[in-house]
């Protein structure tokens, strides 16, 4: 039951007043087939408006089954148009993207009926206006009069109450005509139907009441409400539950709105892409270039690695002396004559204040006590001993070959032609005993499995296990240095003397390239010579020096350690520098070191020369206290051999003596204990000769000198550690410079989020603006204001998403190309590279960044007046 009391309507547009509705009262019945009939302009359109909820009125009341809509919400007004009122209108308003049956589908889906009711309900609906054949049709596939058929099978969905006709025939012929309203007939038979038509026979021939408009007002009325009537239809109002549209019909309605326009929707994630493109690869190649600078970092501090020495010279320290007194002025002079600058003594006297003794056992329990935290920051600490490894090539034949220390150089005499003088100053130089330690092929391998596996490729074999395995080392291009294969014994050393002595002739050097198969390497094999392993015990008691005697150390050799090599590595294609192999080519285990010092120290002469520490182990003579000189009594030297003495220097003589007729003199031993423990390389494990310490990363490494500070400070001037941090020294500007590159990179992200954003938000207001209709029939429907927003939010989602996905794909595709590029122009590979938990970060922010984009748009949908929104084309 619809009772209109007064009910009026005025437009207010600008300062004209239009009444559209003056004061009309009317009754309608439950059940009726009424016409409206009047001419264009007296208010038919805004009537049925006003009756189906779309419009306000804003004067006198409706009322609907016996409840006044003065009070009623926005959402009770959805509710009404939802479940109580269907619309058909003369332009058909159907979804033009939208199958007939999803069309008529519609108004169940924003009430909430379960997919299969919605179906069943929707294909009965069409079945009763005779389309149960074309569900799956597109509007614009159909006729006219077919159209309307569907408008109306939408309207019926629902078994609404009340159905509301604007000149439902309006568009169509007059045959059509006359289908279109048998149906509106039959329909009429158990509901309220108002038809407002210009066709007054149509309306004669099938409404059961007919209404004549004029200005606003009401003038003939062919069957009025009786009082009676109005009495018996008392109406009982159902609770109805409330519309409201899932999330997920708004993605499809959304979803299929965007696939009729594939290309445009394309174009527009395409162009949201951009930004995110952008960004992704700005992602990718600071990505890249921080993943290559952590790699060149970790691998420059695996072959660089903090070294502290027993015996320092603060090389950083000199070096900003002698850098400050170069720009330092002298004493002031006149321009007059020439002066002299004393830049020497200037700098020798920096070398000497510089030139200090590390407690390294003291500092070597800190790092071990657990209470440092440095385990944290390294990938491995070393621990070097003074106790030579003298590794012999197993293969005799050529005579003993001694690979470590590698002879090389000697054989090849230019040490000597370098003149001793030269390398005695160099020896007390911290950074001499680097460089002549790099002149070893043997090198100890860090004792992390963990980074080796991350730095070598393994060719043949395995990485070895035990003490007494090796590996041999190959560079990325599978070649072994020629230097490194005569010090491996693998050429013939003494060649290299022959070589010397040709460069010395000028001539040209010709080197064939040779080549070894694998398992020819992994046939080495070398044997371990002690340092003590040199002295033997003579039928006096004395320990006799074996240096020279070739048969005896052959002898030695036969049960010796034997070393063998078990694997054959290379650098991974990736690394930049590699921990070992720089310029050595066969890696042992740290417990080998461990090893030998052990062994070293429960040799016999150790042992003998321990326990006696007054007596010289190799002489037998009391070791000289301090100051004290070694006495000769001549008369003591038997006659024989005293003309050899004869115009020698007193040194020479005492030399001479000490050699032949040690029991001539009450002599002392030249040596001093500590020197003969150093020569039979005795170590002691908690008192490393030198600490290598790899850092982690820069971080650590930073972390690493903090904490050796620290400890200065805790431990005091004593005992504190000075060492030269030479990476430190080259890198340290390093990082500032990768920081403001990332900065510049960071604010380049910023503009493009914000651009792509701003896009995607007008991008979706013009979709606003060309769904305005759909809008207007989503309302007509019973959608909220909510439910429309939704619809714009999904579809920013749906572009978001595409914009996002497209623009990871391609930053993929580009990342390659640019990895290609960047490959071919600097040998670094990877270096773009996006991180996949960043490309799924950016699909989301660009799904984000639309939405937020789409909030006023899509609100400004929401805010559409519906009549407004269903008249616009
Ligand atoms: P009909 O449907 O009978 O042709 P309408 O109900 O559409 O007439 O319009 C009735 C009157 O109200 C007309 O004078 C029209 O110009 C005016 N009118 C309708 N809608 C609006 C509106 N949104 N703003 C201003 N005037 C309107
Ligand atoms: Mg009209």
């Amino acid at each position: 039951m619809l009772v209109l009391k007064g009910l009026s309507k005025v437009y207010d547009v600008g300062d004209m007043r239009v009444e559209a509705l003056r004061s009309v009262d009317m009754a309608f019945r439950r059940s009726e087939f009424a016409a409206i009939l009047g001419p264009s302009g007296c208010g038919k359109t805004t009537l049925l408006n006003l009756i189906g909820g779309l419009d306000q009125y804003t004067g006198g009341d409706l009322v609907i089954s016996g409840k006044s809509t003065r009070h009623f919400t926005d959402r009770d007004w959805d509710t009404y148009r939802n479940h109580k009122v269907g619309f058909v209108f003369q332009s058909y308003n159907l979804i033009p993207h939208q199958t007939v049956l999803a069309n008529v589908e519609l108004a169940l889906t924003l009430s909430g009926v379960s997919k299969q009711q919605r179906r069943k309900k929707a294909v009965e609906a069409l079945k009763k206006v005779g389309l149960g054949d074309q569900l799956n049709k597109k509007p614009n596939q159909m006729s006219g009069g077919q159209m309307q058929r569907v408008a109306i099978a939408r309207a019926l969905v629902n078994d609404p109450e009340i159905l509301l006709a604007d000149e439902p025939t309006g568009a169509l012929d007059s045959e059509t005509s006359v289908q279109v309203m048998e149906i509106l007939k039959e329909v009429a038979r158990d509901r309220l139907v108002i038809m407002v038509t210009h066709n007054p026979e149509l309306a004669q021939r099938y409404a059961s009441r007919i209404i004549r408009l004029l200005d606003g007002r009401v003038v003939d009325d062919t069957n009025p409400c009786t009082e009676e009537e109005l009495e018996s239809e008392k109406a009982d109002d159902q609770a109805v539950r409330k519309p409201s549209m899932s999330f997920l019909t708004a993605l499809s309605l959304s979803f299929n709105n965007l696939l009729t326009k594939k290309t445009r929707t394309l174009l527009t994630a395409f162009a949201g892409s951009i930004g995110i493109i952008g960004i992704a690869l700005i992602l990718s190649i600071s990505n890249g270039v921080q993943d290559y600078i952590t790699r060149v970092q970790e691998d420059t501090l695996s072959s660089y690695p903090l070294q502290i020495e027993e015996d320092t010279v603060d090389m950083s320290a000199m070096l900003t002396t002698m850098m400050g007194s170069a720009y330092e002025k002298g004493e002031a002079h006149d321009m007059d004559r020439v002066y002299s600058g004393n830049v020497m003594s200037r700098m020798l006297n920096s070398m000497t204040a510089t030139v200090t003794r590390n407690n390294l056992a003291d500092f070597k329990a800190y790092l071990e006590s657990g209470d440092s935290g440095v385990e944290t920051l390294v990938t491995d600490i070393q621990y070097g001993y003074g106790t030579t490894l003298n590794i012999f090539s197993s293969d005799t034949q050529n005579g003993l070959v001694q690979v470590n220390p590698s002879q090389v150089f000697n054989e090849s005499g230019l040490m000597s032609m370098m003149g001793t003088t030269m390398t005695d100053v160099m020896e007390s130089n911290a950074m001499y005993s680097q460089t002549f330690d790099r002149m070893d092929v043997f090198e100890e391998l860090l004792n992390n499995e963990e980074l080796l596996d991350q730095q070598f490729d393994v060719l043949a074999g395995r990485m070895p296990k035990e003490k007494d395995e090796l590996v041999v080392i190959v560079n990325k291009h599978n070649e072994i240095s020629d230097y490194t294969l005569y010090a491996l014994g693998l050429k013939d050393q003494s060649e290299v003397r022959t070589l010397t002595e040709q460069m010395m002739r000028g001539e040209t050097l010709e080197m064939p390239q040779t080549s070894y198969t694998y398992d020819e390497l992994l046939g080495l094999r070398y044997r371990l010579l002690l340092p003590t392993d040199y002295y033997s015990l003579d039928e006096k008691g004395r320990w006799q020096d074996r240096h020279g005697d070739a048969e005896y150390l052959y002898q030695k050799m036969q049960d010796a350690l034997e070393l063998k090599v078990v694997g054959v590595i290379r650098p991974k294609e990736d690394a930049v520098s590699t921990s070992a192999g720089t310029n050595g080519a066969v890696g042992y285990m740290s417990s080998l070191q461990t090893w030998a010092v052990e062994q070293v120290n429960a040799s016999d002469v150790v042992r003998a020369q321990q326990a006696d520490p007054e007596h010289d182990v190799f002489t037998g003579l009391p070791f000289a206290a301090d100051g004290e000189k070694t006495e000769i009594d001549i008369s003591q030297v038997p006659d024989l051999y005293k003309p050899f003495l004869v115009g020698k220097s007193s040194d020479e003589v005492k030399e001479l003596v000490a050699a032949y007729v040690p029991e001539a003199s009450n002599r002392t031993s030249d040596s001093t204990l500590a020197r003969n423990l150093e020569l039979l390389g005795v170590a002691d494990l908690a008192r490393p000769s030198s600490i290598s310490i790899y850092a982690r990363d820069f971080e650590s490494k930073e972390k690493i000198t903090d904490l050796i500070d620290a400890y200065n400070q805790q431990v005091g001037d004593e005992s504190a550690i000075r060492y030269t941090d030479y990476v430190g020294l080259i890198m340290s500007s390093v990082t500032t410079i990768i920081n403001a590159i990332s900065y510049v990179l960071i604010a380049f992200v910023a503009i493009s989020l914000v651009v792509s954003s701003i896009m995607i938000g007008i991008i979706t207001y013009i979709s606003v603006l060309e769904r305005t209709k759909e809008i207007g029939i989503l309302r007509a429907m019973g959608a909220s204001k909510r439910d429309v927003a939704r619809v714009f939010n999904a579809e920013t989602l749906i572009v978001g998403f595409t914009a996002g996905v497209l623009g990871i794909g391609i930053t993929l595709l580009l990342d390659v190309l640019a990895s290609r590029i960047i490959y071919g122009l600097t040998n670094i590979h990877n270096l773009a590279v996006l991180p996949p938990m960043s490309g799924v970060v950016l699909v989301l922010i660009s799904m984000l960044l639309t939405f937020i984009a789409g909030l006023i748009p899509s609100r400004i949908a929401a805010r559409k007046d519906p009549v407004v929104a269903l008249r616009t084309e």
